[in-house]
């Protein structure tokens, strides 16, 4: 290979001379700038992530199958008194300001989807019913108790 600038027979190397991409040799490498071989990763500017501002959620009821029970104020309650826990403690829990437990809990406030979702975990319960008719407890989780009638047998 030739170099571009000096014609001489070199093993050139590409390099920016006067803007132009050129082969020259490593004595003409001076004169011009050489150009980034792939190996060398060059800084690359992140672009600036736009952010995108999201439509405050609203309740997605009508988008689910399923619907709120009716006494869902009894059933947080109970199975928040079940768990030995305070208003305070629960709305601690699932990040929700005592006052928002207390009127849930009052029924003055319909917990919404995010809530609920919250309640259903954080207590283990099921606040959401099937609309199509199928009874709640048809939907009912089925865990099984750590003891059984064999574990005390076996004491004997
Ligand atoms: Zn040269």
């Amino acid at each position: 290979m030739q170099c571009e600038l000096c014609g001489r027979e070199c093993n050139c190397r590409p390099a920016i001379v006067d803007g132009v991409k050129m082969m020259v040799c490593p004595g003409c490498m001076k004169h011009g700038k050489a150009v980034v071989i792939s190996s060398q990763v060059e800084p690359s500017r992140k672009p600036i992530l736009e952010r995108i501002k999201r439509p405050k959620q609203k309740d997605v009821y009508k988008d689910m199958d399923k619907e709120l029970v009716s006494n869902w104020n009894e059933i947080i309650k109970s199975a928040r008194q079940k768990k030995g826990l305070t208003r305070e403690q629960l709305g601690f829990k699932i990040g929700e300001r005592t006052v928002t437990i207390s009127k849930i809990e009052n029924g003055d406030l319909r917990p919404s989807d995010n809530v609920a979702k919250k309640l259903e975990k954080e207590l283990g319960i099921s606040l959401f019913e099937e609309v199509s008719g199928a009874p709640s407890y048809m939907t009912g989780s089925s865990s099984g108790g750590s003891l059984t009638l064999g574990d005390f047998i076996k004491k004997e």
